[in-house]
C-alpha cells in the first residue's frame, strides 16, 4: 500500500524553518514581513482558504492583514487600491484572492500586482521568469508540490511525468517546473479536457508521477495507473457525503483503489493544499528580503535602513 505523501506534516516543519529564519531576521530590529490579503465578496470557500493562509503568516511570524471589499467593487476601484499597496512600505506581499466576480479581469489584476510584491507568482513578468527558468516568484500550489516530492524522497529526474489540468495556475506552471532543466528534469505530458480519454488512459498508464489538477472527483481509477506510480492529486471539489451527512473535500482521485497500486499519494485534504499555503509565506519572507536589499552575509544591525526598521 502507498506511503503517505504527508503535505501537513511537512507543510509544518517548513513553517518551522521560516519561523526561525523570519525571528533571527526580526530580532535584529527589522519589521515583520508583512502580507496584504484582498478578498473580494463572501465565497466561503475564498474564505476558508484566506483563513488557512493567515493562520499560516501568524505561525511563520509574518504579520498579515485581510482587505475585504464588496462583491459590487468596480474594477477601477480595485486596480486603485492594488496600486496603494504597490507603493506601500509596509506590504512586502500582496495576494488577491480568487475567484473574482465576473466584471473583474483576472489578469489584468495579476499584471496590477508590482512584481517585487507579487508572492501568488501570476504576473506575466513572474510567468515569464518561470518559463524562462529565471529566478523570481513562482506560483505556489507548483512550488508545493515541487517541495512536497523532494522532502519525500521522490526522485523526478528522467521519469514520465503526465499533468492532468493545464490551467495557468496551476496544470501549466506544474508541468513547467516538472519538465525544466535542473528542476524536475521529467519528460513531461499534458492532458486537458480535449485529451481524448484513449489518449488520456494510454498516458496516464505510462506515467512514474501523476499529478491531476482538474476537479472532477473519480476521473482517475486504479485501472488506469502502473504499479508504483507516485500520485499527487492538486484538484479539490466540495461534496455532500450523504452518510457523514456533512461537505467533503474529494481530489480527482479515487484514493482507495489508486493507493493499493502506487508508491505514493498525496491524501485530499492534507496533501497539496497545506503545502501551497507554507509556500505563500516562503514567498512573502523572500519578497521582503529583496525588497529591502537584504543580503544573508549583510545581516547586521547597520544595513538595515530607516524604513525598514521597528
Ligand atoms: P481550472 O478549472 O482552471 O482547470 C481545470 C483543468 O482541467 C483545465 O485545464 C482543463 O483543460 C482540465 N480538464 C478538464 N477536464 C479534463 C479531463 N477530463 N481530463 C483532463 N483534464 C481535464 O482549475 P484549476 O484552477 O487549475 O484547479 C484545478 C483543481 O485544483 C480544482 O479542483 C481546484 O480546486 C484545485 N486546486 C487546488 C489547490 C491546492 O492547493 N490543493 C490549488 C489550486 C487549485
Amino acid at each position: 500500500k502507498a506511503q503517505l505523501l504527508d503535505g501537513k506534516r511537512i507543510s509544518r516543519e517548513i513553517l518551522t524553518e521560516l519561523r526561525s529564519e523570519i525571528d533571527a531576521w526580526h530580532a535584529i530590529g527589522r519589521k515583520k514581513p508583512h502580507l496584504s490579503v484582498v478578498l473580494v465578496g463572501n465565497n466561503p470557500a475564498s474564505l476558508s482558504y484566506v483563513g488557512n493562509k493567515l493562520k499560516a503568516a501568524k505561525s511563520a511570524g509574518i504579520t498579515s492583514e485581510t482587505i475585504r471589499l464588496p462583491e459590487s467593487i468596480s474594477q477601477s476601484d480595485l486596480l486603485s487600491l492594488l496600486e496603494s499597496l504597490n507603493t506601500n512600505r509596509n506590504v512586502d506581499g500582496i495576494l488577491v484572492q480568487f475567484p473574482l466576480p465576473p466584471h473583474i479581469s483576472e489578469r489584468a489584476v495579476c499584471d496590477t500586482v508590482s512584481p517585487q510584491k507579487d508572492v501568488d507568482g501570476f504576473h506575466v513578468e513572474s510567468m515569464g521568469h518561470l518559463c524562462q527558468g529565471k529566478e523570481g516568484f513562482y506560483p505556489c500550489t507548483p512550488l508545493g508540490i515541487m517541495e512536497l516530492l523532494k522532502r519525500s524522497g521522490v526522485d523526478t529526474f528522467g521519469k514520465n511525468a503526465v499533468v492532468c489540468g493545464r490551467s495557468k495556475n496551476v496544470g501549466m506552471p506544474t508541468a513547467m517546473l516538472m519538465h525544466a532543466d535542473g528542476c524536475g528534469d521529467a519528460t513531461t505530458t499534458i492532458c486537458h479536457r480535449h485529451t481524448p480519454n484513449k489518449q488520456m488512459r494510454a498516458f496516464v498508464g505510462l506515467a512514474d508521477i501523476l499529478i491531476t489538477a482538474v476537479g472532477q472527483p473519480g476521473l482517475i481509477t486504479a485501472d488506469m495507473v502502473r504499479d508504483g506510480v507516485v500520485v499527487v492529486d492538486v484538484g479539490i471539489t466540495r461534496r455532500f457525503d450523504s452518510a457523514k451527512n456533512a461537505f467533503v473535500l474529494k481530489g480527482d482521485v479515487d484514493f482507495e483503489g489508486v493507493s493499493q497500486k502506487a508508491s505514493f499519494i498525496t491524501p485530499v485534504p492534507g496533501g497539496v493544499g497545506p503545502m501551497t499555503v507554507c509556500m505563500l509565506i516562503k514567498n512573502t519572507f523572500t519578497a521582503a528580503r529583496k525588497l529591502r536589499g537584504y543580503k544573508e552575509r549583510e545581516a547586521a544591525e547597520e544595513s538595515i535602513s530607516d524604513y525598514d526598521r521597528e
